[in-house]
């Protein structure tokens, strides 16, 4: 196994859709590159929103290349012998061995970025994202702008058809600005149907109740 000279961390850029995470990480590998160091990106094959699999992108449009991996034991694969920095995007579609496998690479000297949005639709915990924190020796939680109201934004909201999408849609469902927006925590909104429904429902079978 290859052992780096210098010592490797984790840090992870985590926030809202829209908050620059991706800008932030394409600004971090640019620098990496500047100090010539040797640079592999991946990310989640799932997003392909912007310019095709095999580039990450920003929202302002920039972009680098990246490896699109469906699963984490897929970095460890591709991860080179002699890689000084790792980067990996949209973690939060990825499965949980990518904790421990960021957790390898620091071990070995690498300097491991993970980029990922930290909270589903409904604002609860996405994915690897949380563990990914805990692990982290560098942690930057960001924010967008809320498109309601124009405080700081730190909830996805997934709309269908312009509209809130319910609690029980699926936790991963890749889109952007059409399907989902930033809000503050006041202005989010997550309906609850099933509940609603089932209230409804003992309503007309308990109508004395
Ligand atoms: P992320 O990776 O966190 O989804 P990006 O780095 O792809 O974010 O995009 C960030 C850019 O998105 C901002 O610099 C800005 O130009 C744009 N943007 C669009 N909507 C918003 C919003 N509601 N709040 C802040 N930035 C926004
Ligand atoms: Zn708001």
């Amino acid at each position: 196994m290859y052992h780096g000279a210098q010592d490797g961390w984790v840090e992870v850029i985590s926030g809202v859709m829209f908050s620059g995470k991706s800008e932030e990480l394409l600004r971090r590998v640019r620098r990496a590159l500047i100090a010539r160091k040797r640079v592999q990106v991946f990310k989640s094959h799932l997003d392909d929103r912007y310019a095709g699999v095999f580039s990450i992108s920003s929202h302002d449009g920039s972009r680098l290349e990246a490896h699109p991996v469906s699963s984490s034991v897929q970095i460890a694969e591709f991860v080179r012998p002699d890689t000084e920095v790792v980067a990996i995007d949209e973690a939060q579609f990825l499965d949980e061995g990518v904790v421990a496998i960021a957790n390898e690479l620091a071990d070995r000297g690498v300097r491991v970025i993970v980029a990922g949005t930290d909270m589903d639709f409904r604002g609860e915990p996405f994915g690897p994202i949380p563990n990914l924190l805990a692990i982290a020796e560098k942690v930057d939680k960001l924010h967008a702008i809320c498109v309601i109201c124009g405080d700081l934004a730190t909830r996805n909201q997934r709309l269908i058809d312009g509209k809130a999408a319910p609690a029980e849609g699926p936790t991963i469902q890749v889109g952007g600005a059409e399907s989902y927006e930033a809000r503050c925590r006041r202005c989010h909104e997550v309906p609850r149907v099933a509940r609603f429904q089932t209230e409804l429902d003992m309503g007309e079978t308990h109508p004395s109740h």
